[in-house]
């Protein structure tokens, strides 16, 4: 027995024979053109010749599975159209070489750029810039396209997988996703997630012909690839994965259900996410909504801020995917153990007590703008809400709400009119919870952030594990700061949720109902759990 650790992206447990798919990647030799001028005439057709082919793949993938699957090869057309690609192609080309290897140099170059981005979602395209290149290549050396050959339901495994390779594959064969490289963005996490099938990216293994056939276990709960497990070790797992099966196929049974307890309470049940692929898990758990999409997200891990393009395309994606259901997006909320370089934001004594969220954002108003921006001209595209973190004062809200509608004045008068947005604040320290009658007065909704809420009132640090037993958001004080929240909204006529780590705690369930709480936002797993435990109550 073998076991290899991996990134989960998707929970569940598969038990299969693990197939291994081997691409072959065609590599044209370095050879100088004979007629330089019919060379980039035949780079030209095949590149018309694998656009046409990506438009009937869309076509294909529209009817079979949807805009949201198909829009890949709509992706991968435009990027065939790209500047950068086609320079790298021409330039090639203008040295002299052939069109394949023209086309060679080029796939690796744009893709090596953008493998060595800091962005997740941009690296992930490298393998969408050699998906097109084998493309082309096909073309140009009338080679047959790849099919991934498996007679029985496989685990499959794979170096990486590219996006047309994930959408060809037969769905019914394939029990898990394993892959050596990928991230949670890559189109094999999307694929899996929105296929509800257990997956592992980025796994500590190599694909050794030894391994093809043998029986492995993926556990998309521990992130492990468990080759031949021993009989004892098989039978647990078997034993767990029924349970787990058994309960997915109660759960799926409550989509499309409503939110409601037998005596007719009901509640909207919304999924928290911190990008635009988690959207897929949101649709797929029949969340009602985003109740929090933390943007810091798109922030971090990259060495300068997201432009105002790069996040409307991603406010502009989560909201389509939404169709029409309510994504509530929180503005950046950097700072605390949420650090980014490029804001150079100096060392602090108190991390979670200093300079993070709204307070950077009112600083550095160049920033919160682009945001701003991004998210009024993504409006137009579904309902957004817009909140706004760490909350003290009225003060702030007066000048977010200025700032706003400069931001709103300054797009129409450029052309671009900003669909309808509501805008609402975090309660998520005890200043906002006891100034909330006022608050409510300001704003269109509230969202309570239990988890700082928790921290601040106990003066507990969430991140200490020592802690943990007094970070305890079960405490007296942190609920009635809840209920006062809860009460001062609805007194003011606005809607008010909970999308802290505590709206997702069942026994909290039956309260959050009394008090009347109108959202609670989980992650997308917990999304139909809830939902069964809202039906059962009385
Ligand atoms: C919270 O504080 O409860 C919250 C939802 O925000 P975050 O966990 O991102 O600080
Ligand atoms: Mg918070």
């Amino acid at each position: 027995m073998e076991t290899y650790c991996g990134k989960s992206v998707m929970q569940g447990i598969a038990v299969g024979r693990i197939y291994l798919h081997k691409r072959a990647d065609y590599h044209a030799a370095a050879q100088k053109a004979s007629d330089p001028e019919a060379e980039r005439a035949r780079f030209f057709a095949a590149a018309e010749e694998a656009k046409a082919e990506l438009a009937r793949l869309y076509e294909e993938a529209l009817a079979d599975m949807g805009e949201e699957q198909a829009q890949i090869f709509e992706i991968h057309r435009m990027l065939l159209e790209d500047e950068i690609y086609l320079k790298e192609v021409l330039a090639k080309l203008t040295e002299g070489y052939q069109a394949a290897y023209a086309v060679s140099c080029a796939g690796e170059a744009v893709a090596a750029m953008f493998a060595g981005m800091e962005d997740e979602y941009m690296k992930s395209r490298a393998a969408d810039i050699r998906d097109i290149s084998q493309r082309v290549l096909r073309a140009l050396l009338k080679l047959p396209d790849e099919e991934i050959q498996s007679e029985e339901p496989v685990i499959l495994a794979a170096e990486d997988l590219t996006p047309s390779e994930t959408l060809k594959l037969d769905k019914e064969k394939i029990l898990a996703f394993v892959t050596v490289k990928g991230s949670v963005n890559s189109h094999t996490a999307i694929l899996a997630r929105s296929m509800g099938i257990p997956a592992l990216v980025n796994t500590e293994f190599s694909l050794s012909e030894s391994l093809q056939g043998k029986t492995c276990v993926v556990d998309g709960f521990t992130g492990r690839l468990i080759v031949e497990p021993g009989e004892e070790l098989l039978s647990r797992i078997l034993s767990q994965k029924a349970a787990w099966e058994a309960d997915i196929l109660a759960l799926e049974q409550l989509k499309g259900q409503e939110n409601r307890t037998k005596s007719g309470k009901t509640i909207n049940i919304y999924a928290n996410i911190g990008n635009v692929a988690d959207a897929d898990a949101a649709l797929l758990a029949d969340a009602g909504g985003i109740g929090l999409f933390r943007s810091e997200f798109l922030y971090l891990g990259r060495e300068s801020a997201p432009t105002e393009e790069e996040q409307f395309a991603a406010y502009r994606a989560v909201l389509k995917k939404m169709e029409g259901r309510k994504v509530v997006i929180r503005t950046l909320d950097i700072g605390a153990d949420k650090r980014a370089d490029y804001f150079q934001l100096d060392e602090e004594e108190n991390p979670a007590l200093g300079y993070r969220g709204i307070r950077i954002c009112l600083d550095r108003e160049d920033i919160f703008t682009v945001q701003l921006r991004a998210l009024y001209r993504a409006s137009t595209y579904g309902k957004l809400a817009i909140m706004f973190p760490m909350i003290v004062s009225m003060e702030e809200v007066v000048r977010i709400r200025q700032i706003a509608a400069d931001v709103r004045k300054a797009l129409v008068e450029e052309g671009c009119v900003p669909g309808e947005v509501e805008l609402g604040v975090m309660i998520e320290t005890p200043a906002a919870a006891l100034l909330s009658d006022r608050l409510a007065r300001a704003v269109d909704f509230f969202s309570i952030g239990t988890n700082d809420l928790t921290q601040y009132t106990l003066a507990a640090d969430r991140e200490n594990r020592r802690l943990e037993k007094i970070c305890d958001a079960h405490h007296e004080a942190v609920l009635r700061l809840i209920e006062m929240t809860v009460e001062n909204a609805h007194a003011a006529g606005i809607w008010v949720g909970i999308c802290g780590e505590l709206a997702a705690d069942e026994t909290l369930t039956e309260h959050f109902l009394e008090l009347g709480v109108d959202e609670l936002s989980v992650p997308p797993s917990a999304v139909l759990r809830l939902r069964r435990v809202v039906r059962e109550l009385p």
